[in-house]
């Protein structure tokens, strides 16, 4: 037993009932928990002030003061639910969780699941029970963006709809509070409208009584938004079988909505709208807001890139219309758009570009040393790799140019692997173009390598395969963050 309320006609009988629970309570050696009972007496509706109710001598129950409030199953009530200063007890709790989390060391995803499951719960506990305006809702969900932009976790500019989406579709999973409020509502009015239990009957019908802000209002109103169509109860299934099954609907129609919604827009969309592409495999692409543990600010930038809000000149230009000159300030030869700074700048290009590129590749060369049980750092940010890697399993060629009969142009792929046992060979070459040239990318990288296979293939008996590794240089070109600070 949680929190217990008795009801009575007046003081004698409500006197009588506390007898009894005390009672049951001293038999089974629980412990009433005096300093937080109360007893209010109300007369025509109003809280009056009365007499503290004495059960014997080491038991009194003290009367509620006319101002005071008491706590039933963690909300304030006094002279009925005291709407307002719960509002403001709510908010607060909420932002102080919030701010603590920012605090955290939480890597991003990890961020949000505890804003989810520590900071959410402090509102969506009181739906339904405190009057909650959407306006209010919608100002507790822009609030926490801000106190998410000012921990750099979400640029001011990048997509607000992208937040809510599940990681799974390219978001980053935080719970909205205002769909939260709706799905509960929906919920709830499924629960209440197929529940036989007579009490409840009794609250459904004081429900009704409500007018425009009752649940049955309010959830209609709701399932037209996201287009929710009745569902049928099933044989035997219970009110909250059912219900739960109905708001889960309505939770996935509601994300697709958002998510037609980000896709929809002239700016914003172009990179989900890439995604959708035949070429394109989706999971994979969105592996990274899983699984690779960046930091909050991080994942924020990389998040602003996709969303092309970065500050580049052709930004300024373009949607700040502030008169800025929409060319590379570095080569001065093209418009200086998001895709042309991470992958089509001519100056970049003997510079950052290869950088990058011999980063990523190491990578990926330190990954199949290990594959191989070819001894390497523990941390692959610290790998070096050597031009040439042996062991009785595999021969690890880097950046090494292949020697043959007849002369190759293209006879340089960053890695070789010669698998001894198994005498295959892969030739694995990186390119990371903007994320719109992927395909043409590995299409151009799988003919270059065909001379080289084939003479591969007759020089060392040895079936050879070309592996072009493509990667949108978005998700890993973290150095366009020089430009937005600048
Ligand atoms: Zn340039």
């Amino acid at each position: 037993m949680d929190d217990l309320k008795t009801y009575a006609k007046n003081d004698d009988e409500q006197t009588g009932l506390l007898t009894i629970v005390k009672g049951f309570s001293d038999d089974i050696k629980m412990e009433f928990g005096l300093d937080k009972c109360a007893k209010a007496t109300f007369k025509r509706g109003k809280l009056v002030k009365s007499e503290n109710i004495v059960i014997d001598i080491n038991t009194t129950i003290q009367d509620l003061e006319q101002e005071g409030t008491y706590k039933y199953l963690g909300v304030s009530e006094g002279d009925g639910i005291e709407h307002s200063s719960m509002k403001e007890k709510i908010r607060k709790e909420y932002y102080r969780r919030i701010r603590l989390l920012l605090k955290s060391e939480l890597n991003a995803t990890n961020r949000i699941n505890a804003i989810n499951t520590l900071a959410v719960p402090v509102v969506s506990y009181s739906f339904n029970i405190i009057n909650w305006k959407l306006e209010d809702l919608r100002r507790l969900d822009r609030k926490t963006r801000k106190l998410l932009t000012t921990a750099k976790m979400h640029h001011p500019k990048a997509d607000v709809d992208r937040l809510y989406l599940p990681r799974t579709s390219g978001g980053r999973g935080l719970i909205q509070i205002e769909t939260s409020y709706k799905l509960t509502t929906i919920g709830l009015h499924t629960y209440l409208n197929s529940n036989e239990d007579c009490l409840l009957m009794i609250a459904r019908e004081h429900e009704q009584l409500k007018n425009t802000t009752s649940v049955d209002v309010q959830a209609a109103k709701f399932k037209r938004e996201f287009d929710v169509p009745d569902i049928e109860k099933l044989d035997n299934e219970g009110a909250t079988t059912y219900a739960r099954r109905t708001k889960l609907k309505a939770k996935n129609l509601a994300l697709e909505h958002l998510k037609h919604k980000w896709e929809e827009k002239p700016l914003h969309g172009q990179y989900p709208k890439r995604i959708n592409d035949k070429d394109v495999d989706q999971a994979q692409t969105y592996e990274w807001l899983r699984t690779s543990g960046l930091k909050s600010e991080t994942e924020g930038f990389i998040i602003a890139a996709q969303d092309q809000c970065i500050k580049t000149n052709y930004y300024r230009n373009k949607i700040l219309k502030d008169g800025t000159d929409p060319m590379c300030r570095i080569c001065g030869k093209n418009q200086e758009t998001i895709d042309h700074l991470v992958s089509g700048c001519s100056e970049l290009a003997k510079t950052e570009y290869i950088h990058r590129h011999n980063k990523a590749t190491a990578y990926l060369h330190w990954a199949i040393c290990k594959h191989y049980n070819i001894e390497v750092k523990d941390k692959y940010y610290e790998h070096e790799p050597s031009t040439v890697e042996d062991n009785e399993e595999a021969t690890i060629l880097w950046d090494m140019p292949i020697q043959t009969d007849r002369e190759i142009k293209a006879n340089r792929p960053d890695i070789v692997v010669k698998n001894k046992k198994e005498k295959t060979c892969l030739l694995i070459d990186m390119s990371i173009p903007t994320e719109r040239n992927t395909s043409v990318k590995t299409s151009e990288k799988l003919s270059k390598y065909k001379d080289l296979e084939i003479e591969i293939q007759r020089m060392w008996g040895m079936k050879t395969t070309t592996i072009p590794v493509t990667m949108g240089s978005e998700v890993i070109d973290l150095r366009l963050e020089i430009f937005e600070n600048r």
